[in-house]
């Protein structure tokens, strides 16, 4: 088996379509030189070796030694120097790399090869005593950490005590002898706390290293990042080993990274940051504030430190052509890493850029002017999840903005929270939920953030940190997760200890709210005023694209008449499920809901019943008229009775009072309508079929309703009457002939003709396996798919909390049933239904309209059933409608 891979020197065994094998950095590497970019030799180690490593007890392939032997020849005969010589060694730089990226996830060491007695002759052939022992006590503190186990700090606290003694700020002001004598200190320190001496043999650090880089595989932060982002366990990491470029040279040597356009508004221009005299992390780290690489980036920054282009014209120049090359090569956008040793431009990373939703949109619809895609690409590139963060609220540009700090953009979007200042704070007090019974919005605020708080960033709404620049792992992991980020808004002084966070004189503690403006960097005092989302501009285009592509029909579940503009305001092409019931919860209607359930015989409920009808009728005619003609289902009374029952005694004299009746018999009344397990209780169709006169009155109202609002707007409406968790067609039809009767009855009364059909959910297991008989009657079918789920499983989904999360974690259901639907069992329960369906009526029109409606991957399974619509919640409508699109492709 060929478990190494070489690449460099105009020339590579493997290519950016090795991605699995070589892993995303590896093969990117490898398609780099293999075009003829300047990327430093080396070779790759396969993800195989990784599956290898963890299947056999921790051990390697036997040819492995053989084949990285030979690859060390690889890179030594094209740089002319040789690993662990006296004379003029090869160092190396060990890197590790997935198929996804997992940024900062694990650790890369530089420098490697580096000894006594090999920095003595890097010293000498640079003629730069100071640059080999920067790189050597770099090596010691990177492998110390990384291989051996010696935490970092313990070298950083060496360094600045260093420091403090020299009267310096800057490593960089550190010179030759001080880096000799820290180097020594590093090395006493290692032995000090190993028992054994830091070890010299190039070989046995090379053999360290990649043993590192294979275990880092299965540490705690990569595990939580692969389960926070779906990345599977089995896919292993490659491990690259590189020659060593120097970016510490000296004023001619520079560090480097940059994407080929802004990934915070998408727009065509080089932006980046680099460092002069610097190594690795160092840009990224926020050890030195790094400077920008274009002029035009500096100038508008209003940074005093020369930008790239003009310090290094020629590299600038190059750079820029490169980067231009690499987008134009891989079509998209590209996050690059680069070192300039001694002028000389040297590539070392590329991979396509991570980007704020709104920069994905941009840069895809860009590309397509430009031609470098087509539209269909475009559409295929938005993850339609990320819409999400464009359909949250901003911060009203009329509100008044009490300014505390100005940080930097660096991931759009505003947020408003409780200030945490830890990742466990985080999880905790968002773990809480406010009077509104919703989680806790929270902003973490930290000097940096670094991988340990990845499921902190996650729970919370916003991300503040005081130091590091737009490449920083805040901001980078921030833009991922499309969460707004400020970073490096350094007027804030965070004290940790006192759980303070203090600007100009004024002093934050845990707990107090705070907005934070992700788009321009402001962070500000208390709540502001928000304003919600709309479509426009790359984004409308991007979803026009997207409407000319997809099939199905979009709808929204609403019945309030926000809801519905909203909808329409987003797309929305009817409305897919009204649920009546929730206009029945409005303080004004609730006493006469109750009366109507507490009613002794039918003369009693009908008078509740005669109170209600208005209330509905004005309900479905503004729905009627804000729809304008489009579609709209009504669902009619499906929740249980359970639910409406009062229950404390005010509640129960108030009711009591309106019907003129005595409480103590209300109270009998209410506890025998009480039920064990009211979602498989009295409720849906049941009702109606109990009460017939609900469905009449809810009938009238929706037919009333329509004959009002066609003669206000001149539009016909198009009405459709669903009746819910029906068994079979005899519930159905006993319901649709009430409903039947009444449109006659109502079109007699005005005289007009009523537009109507009557459908069903398919919600109930035994309904779906009856679909067949019920399309008899039935015009329509829509599933409602949580109740499905629920009777499908045999789980509630109210309880369901406790124990679901088991059976994802431990691999015995793929995903969440009710997030994503559960193809295998429910799933096929809807493909009999439509089969059966559509068996007996052809054209059957078949909808979605359980939560799955707004799920992506829910939305491809509709697809491939073969619905006709799916409806969901009205703020998901965009992300429906590009991943209904894109469930054709
Ligand atoms: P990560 O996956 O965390 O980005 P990398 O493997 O890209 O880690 O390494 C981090 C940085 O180390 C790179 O951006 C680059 O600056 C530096 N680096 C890695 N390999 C080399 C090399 N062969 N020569 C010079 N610098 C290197
Ligand atoms: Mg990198
Ligand atoms: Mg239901």
């Amino acid at each position: 088996t060929k478990w190494v891979l070489t690449f460099g020197g105009g020339k590579a065994e493997g290519s950016a379509a090795m991605r699995d094998l070589l892993g995303g950095k590896g093969a990117n590497l490898a398609e780099m030189a293999a075009i003829g970019l300047p990327v430093p030799p080396g070779f790759t180690i396969t993800t195989e070796v990784c599956t290898h490593f963890y299947a056999n007890g921790r051990s390697y392939p036997a040819e492995l030694e053989q084949q990285v032997a030979k690859g060390l020849e690889h890179i030594e005969a094209i740089t002319g120097r040789k690993f662990g010589d006296a004379e003029n060694p090869l160092l190396v730089s060990v890197r590790s790399g997935s198929r996804a990226s997992m940024p900062g996830m694990m650790d890369t060491i530089l420098n490697l090869g580096l000894n006594d007695r090999t920095v003595e002759a890097i010293a000498a052939g640079a003629d730069n005593r100071r640059f080999a022992y920067d790189s050597y006590r770099r090596f010691i503190q990177m492998y110390g950490d990384v291989v051996l186990g010696v935490d970092h700090y313990v070298f950083e606290e060496i360094l600045e005590a260093l420091k403090e003694e020299k009267g310096v700020t800057e490593d960089t002001e550190l010179d030759a002898e001080d880096l000799v004598a820290l180097v020594a200190s590093y090395k006493a320190k290692v032995e000090e706390e190993l028992g054994e001496p830091f070890p010299q043999d190039p070989k046995a650090q090379l053999w360290g290293a990649i043993g590192a880089v294979f275990s880092s595989w299965m540490n705690a932060r990569a595990i939580t990042y692969r389960k926070l982002n779906h990345i599977p366990e089995d896919w292993g990491t490659a491990v690259n080993v590189q020659a060593m470029v120097f970016g510490n040279m000296g004023e001619t040597s520079a560090t480097g990274v940059a994407f080929t356009r802004d990934p915070s508004t998408g727009a065509n221009r080089l932006y980046g940051e680099f460092l002069v005299n610097a190594q690795g992390e160092d840009v990224v780290a926020g050890i030195r504030t790094p400077q920008p690489i274009t002029e035009a980036a500096r100038e508008e920054g209003k940074v005093d430190a020369p930008s790239l282009e003009a310090r290094m014209p020629e590299v600038f120049a190059e750079f820029r052509e490169t980067a231009r090359k690499l987008e134009a090569h891989y079509r998209d956008m590209q996050d690059l890493e680069f070192t300039v040793e001694n002028g000389k431009l040297w590539m070392l990373q590329a991979r396509s850029g991570k980007r704020a939703t709104k920069a994905a949109i941009k840069i895809a619809v860009d590309f397509v002017k430009e031609g470098v895609i087509t539209k269909e690409e475009a559409v295929a590139r938005i993850e339609p999840a990320s819409l999400d963060q464009l359909l949250h609220p901003t911060i009203d540009p009329k509100a008044e903005r009490k300014i505390i700090a100005t940080g930097l953009p660096a991931s759009p979007g505003a947020a408003q929270g409780e200030i945490v200042f830890s990742s466990e704070a985080a999880e905790e007090v968002a773990g809480r939920l406010d009077e509104d019974k919703k989680r806790k919005a929270v902003i973490l605020v930290r000097a940096e953030t670094s991988p340990e708080d990845i499921s902190g960033m996650h729970v919370s709404a916003g991300i503040l940190t005081t130091r590091g620049g737009m490449t920083s792992h805040a901001a980078v992991v921030a833009r991922g997760m499309g969460k707004p980020c400020v970073s490096g808004a350094g007027s804030l002084r965070i004290d940790e200890k006192a759980g303070t966070l203090t600007v100009g004189g004024k002093v934050f503690r845990a707990g107090d709210v705070i907005t934070i403006d992700g788009s321009t960097g402001q962070v500000i005092d208390g709540a502001v005023a928000m304003i919600e989302p709309e479509l426009s501009g790359d984004f409308a285009t991007l979803i026009g694209w997207a409407d000319e592509i997809r099939r199905m029909k979009i709808r929204a579940n609403a019945e309030t008449p926000d809801d519905a503009r909203a909808a329409l305001n987003f797309g929305a092409e009817g409305i897919g499920l009204a649920r009546t019931e929730h206009m029945f919860f409005d303080e004004a209607r609730i006493v006469a809901v109750r009366e109507m359930i507490l009613a002794d015989d039918e003369a009693g409920r009908r008078k509740a019943l005669a109170k209600l009808l208005p209330f509905q009728k004005a309900d479905f005619r503004d729905l009627f008229e804000i729809m304008k003609g489009l579609p709209v289902t009504i669902r009619l009374l499906d929740p249980p009775l359970h639910e409406f029952l009062p229950h404390s005694d005010e509640d129960i004299a108030e009711v009591a009072a309106a019907m003129g009746a005595d409480s103590e018999k209300l109270r009998g009344r209410a506890q025998e309508l009480a039920e064990f397990n009211p979602m498989l209780g009295f409720r849906g169709c049941r009702l109606a079929i109990a009460f017939p006169e609900i469905a009449e009155m809810q009938a009238r109202a929706i037919f009333e309703a329509a004959v009002e609002a066609e003669r206000t707007t001149g539009e016909a409406v198009t009405c459709e009457v669903m009746v819910p968790l029906v068994v079979g067609r005899p519930d159905f039809d006993f319901v649709k002939a009430r409903i039947d009767a009444m449109a006659k009855a109502v079109e007699e009364e005005t005289g007009a003709k009523i537009k109507y059909q009557v459908g069903t959910m398919i919600e109930l297991p035994r309904a779906a396996l009856r679909a067949g008989d019920i399309a008899e009657t039935a015009e329509f079918f829509s599933f409602g798919t949580n109740d499905l789920t629920q009777t499908g499983l045999g789980v509630s989904r109210d309880d369901a909390a406790p124990f679901l999360g088991h059976y994802v974690q431990k691999k015995l259901l793929p995903f969440d049933p009710f997030v994503t639907i559960d193809r295998e069992g429910v799933g096929e329960l809807v493909e009999i239904a439509a089969e059966r369906g559509r068996a007996v009526r052809p054209k059957i029109k078949l909808g979605i309209c359980g939560e799955h409606g707004g799920d992506p991957a829910s939305i491809e399974f509709c697809e491939a059933v073969g619905l006709d619509y799916v409806s969901c919640s009205p703020f998901r409508v965009p992300i429906a409608r590009l991943a209904a699109a894109q469930a054709t492709l």
